[in-house]
């Protein structure tokens, strides 16, 4: 049983130039293996912030709360920590790695997380067929990691890099703005098959409600100014197709 519990957390962030500044105001969530999440709400809600404190990003400050996982405080592990203990962020914006090819850096990644190096052979049918479902071409591993890759690509090497890595909790950070519908569809189906699996908790952060068409999370939360404000079923995803946003941020004093 893998249980990532959020309790009460919040979170501040140091500003350039003004201060410190309460972004996350008592967040409470519970994503439990073969569970998934969405995660909805306006832009500048919060929604970012939570994924990089769940990875431990250092700007990021937790004033209060907890966050756990199977019982072990996560906030007191370093980020290569939190990476091993199977948590794992698809950022909203993926850094570039001057320098390390895409095959060198997954396995890397895999050897860091698991403990020891892959077998070779298993290894590179392993990649081989996670890029294939992926439809990436073969040559891409030999690319740098995001130099020049375009939106499409780095949400594919993101989710590639999930598919090889099986963690317990993934986290995914609007893997599907900026997708045009094929990609949308390959990244979606990516998604599903590790779902499949049943071994992952799955944290979908989304502003739109498009990807929710090809994947269904058995529960939605709506963020709004830094709390969760409603939650409910996948019925709730279609209501906020409708509506948007609106009724959450009105006088609320919500995004920025
Ligand atoms: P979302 O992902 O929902 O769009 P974010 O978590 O990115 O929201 O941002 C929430 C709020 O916190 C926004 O008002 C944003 O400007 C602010 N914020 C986030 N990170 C920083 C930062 N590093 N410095 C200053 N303000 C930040
Ligand atoms: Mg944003
Ligand atoms: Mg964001």
């Amino acid at each position: 049983m893998s249980t990532l519990e959020i309790r009460n957390l919040h979170v501040s962030v140091e500003t350039d130039g003004e201060g410190t500044r309460e972004i996350l105001r008592g967040v409470d969530l519970t994503v439990r293996k073969g569970e998934t999440h969405a995660i909805m709400g306006p832009n500048g809600s919060g929604k970012s912030t939570l994924s990089y404190s769940i990875a431990g990003h250092p700007k990021y400050t937790v004033t209060e709360g907890s966050i756990t996982l199977d019982g072990e405080d996560v906030l007191a592990m370093s980020v290569d920590a939190r990476a091993r203990a199977g948590i794992f962020l698809a950022m909203q914006y993926p850094v570039e790695i001057p320098g390390v090819s895409v095959s060198n850096f997954l396995r890397s990644s895999v050897t860091a997380v698991r403990g020891e190096a892959p077998k070779l052979r298993t290894w590179v049918k392993e990649v081989k067929t996670s890029m294939a479902a992926l439809e990436m071409d073969p040559a891409f591993a030999e690319r740098n990691v995001n130099e020049g890759f375009s939106g499409g690509e780095k949400k594919r090497h993101e989710i590639l890099q999930m598919a090889l890595l099986k963690p317990k909790i993934a986290v995914l950070d609007e893997t599907d703005s900026g997708l045009d519908v094929d990609a949308l569809r390959i990244v979606s189906a990516g998604i599903e098959s590790v779902r499949a699996k049943g071994e992952t908790g799955i944290l979908l952060i989304t502003h739109y409600t498009r990807i929710l068409r090809y994947i269904r999370p058995e529960f939605v939360h709506v963020m709004a100014a830094g709390r969760i404000v409603d939650e409910g079923g996948p019925e709730l995803a279609a209501v906020l197709e409708e509506s948007g946003y609106d009724r959450y941020v009105k006088g609320g004093g919500a995004a920025t």
